[in-house]
């Protein structure tokens, strides 16, 4: 039996950017690879300074002229549902688009990607009218309230592990809140932008509200981030990339940033963890799903001696259980590295830490299947608190195993390094639970098992050098509206 989902020449692929409620060409075309076996799946244009210059102008155009600030609140989350739909409708095309030009596996996609990237807008359409300001408590012949409103043109920029997904955290809120919005995905993953753009207009969002545009960091990135049109900037990314739009962004005006930067996150497994063929599970994933290029992996498993060996066992079994296979091939439990030198960056990584005195008793190695770049689920033991591999994030499916006696040390070797994204814990003792989760010094904390839930009530942002601001949760959408005062006397 044929195990391919679909045939990947067989999926019709258009590059471009989005401005104005128009396809646009223009710029210099460049060669998008299929990360699953390296071979050309599009030429898309790249954006220069002037490029993304007229799209931040389209954009605060019909910020400041067409009705989308100005619209009534649930008019504004109807055409937003309405886009939710349209996801869920072009769902097996999308997906397809996806996984051609992405590490994402086909089946998750149409499973997972699409019906959370359309759940995101819905949930976020549905604060459109429910985030108003407050009366304050003033002298009685003052009457002070406060009012929100959006900060006009939000720039935000995407990385290339979840497209899809990650572009509608963030234009979700931006748009819920009535803002414009300019997105620049990544260079490497550009084909789910502009579908998403397309549909967004179809369903009602006027032109100029959700423009796109495409192209590297360098210069489209950074003109669009350095744009004095822009209101407010979101970037989710590296951590050494977030500084640098911090910086940029920063030196033309001063204005609100939510960065959702690197990670290391611990997954902190206690002996009295309720049931340990769940927490291996839910630790394997956490660290092999997408091969590890998620910002939430968690890299550090760190585990109580006494439970060491039947854990690492069965994390080993759950490695060995992953097939790497393209994107479009059902059988594909391992995803594509994004590139090479991301694999080849892994493997150095890995060297170094071996070179070092680490055991990798998995994996360890890059494969290389038709084209494609891959790298085997790998654990490694016997690794230093301080080395790299430790401390640095490697976005690769590398799970490094430190462990411990007691509770207190485990939580002093969970809080190490600069990163402070997320962390899960595993135990059946609520009072440890209790006391992890207060001392984690984490945006968020996973007990007993290892992700998000499927709604999106609950924040995500990092502390420390994990970024600044959330994204998801009414967090989000306060975060792109300004609070006014305003005091009356009479
Ligand atoms: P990676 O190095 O893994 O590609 P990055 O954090 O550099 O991850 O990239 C995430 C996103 O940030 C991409 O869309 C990329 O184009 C963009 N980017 C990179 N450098 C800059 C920059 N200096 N200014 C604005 N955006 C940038």
């Amino acid at each position: 039996m044929d195990s391919k989902v679909f045939d990947p020449a067989s999926v019709t692929v258009r590059g471009g950017h989005f401005i104005d409620g128009r396809l646009d060409l223009s710029g210099t075309p460049r060669d998008i690879l299929r990360p699953s076996d390296g071979q050309l799946c599009a030429r898309v244009p790249w954006a220069d300074e002037a490029l993304v210059g007229a799209a931040v102008e389209s954009a605060h155009r019909a910020f400041v002229s067409s009705p989308w600030a100005t619209l009534a609140p649930r008019a504004r989350a109807a055409i937003l549902r309405r886009w939710a739909d349209l996801l869920e409708l072009n769902r097996v095309p999308l997906a397809r688009l996806e996984a051609l030009g992405s590490t994402r596996p086909v089946l998750d996609v149409e499973a997972k990607d699409i019906t959370v990237s359309a759940d995101c807008l819905r949930f976020f359409a549905e604060y459109a009218d429910k985030l108003g300001g407050d009366v304050a408590a003033t002298k009685s012949e003052h009457f002070g309230f406060t009012v929100t409103q959006p900060y006009g043109v939000v720039a935000a920029i995407a990385p290339w592990n979840y497209p899809l997904q990650m572009a509608c955290w963030k234009v979700g809120p931006a748009l819920a809140a009535g803002n414009a919005v300019v997105l620049k995905p990544s260079e490497l993953t550009p084909l789910s932008a502009l579908a998403l753009a397309e549909l967004a207009f179809e369903a009602g969002v006027p032109a100029g509200i959700f423009n796109v545009v495409q192209g590297d960091g360098a210069t489209a990135g950074r003109a669009l981030v350095s744009h004095p049109l822009v209101g407010k900037v979101t970037f989710t990314g590296s951590t050494a990339t977030g500084r640098r739009i911090l910086m940029a962004s920063s030196s033309v005006q001063i204005r609100p940033l939510t960065l959702e930067l690197g990670g290391k996150s611990a997954q902190v497994v206690f002996a009295d963890a309720p049931d340990i063929s769940v927490a291996a599970s839910a630790i394997a994933n956490g660290i092999f799903n997408n091969a590890g290029q998620v910002c939430v992996a968690g890299s550090r498993l760190i585990v109580q001696r006494s439970i060491a060996e039947p854990l690492i066992e069965r994390l080993a079994s759950l490695g060995r259980q992953r097939t790497p296979a393209p994107t479009w091939d059902r059988a594909c439990t391992l995803s594509p590295i994004i590139h090479a030198e991301q694999a080849l960056k892994i493997e150095r990584h890995v060297e170094q830490a071996r070179a070092e005195g680490a055991e990798a008793i998995l994996g360890g190695r890059r494969l290389h299947a038709d084209g494609g770049h891959y790298f085997e689920p790998t654990l490694l033991t016997g690794v230093k608190r301080d080395s790299r591999i430790v401390c640095e994030e490697v976005f690769g499916p590398v799970l490094t195993v430190q462990t411990f006696d007691e509770e207190e040390e485990a939580l002093v070797l969970a809080n190490d390094g600069d990163y402070g994204l997320n962390a899960g814990v595993f135990t059946s003792d609520l009072g440890r639970a209790m006391r992890c989760m207060r001392r984690l010094d984490v945006g968020t904390v996973w007990v007993n098992h290892y992700t998000r839930t499927p709604d999106f009530n609950l924040a995500i942002g990092g502390f420390k050098g994990s970024g600044i601001g959330k994204d998801l949760g009414r967090e989000a959408v306060e975060q792109n509206l300004q609070r006014k005062s305003v005091l009356m006397a009479f």
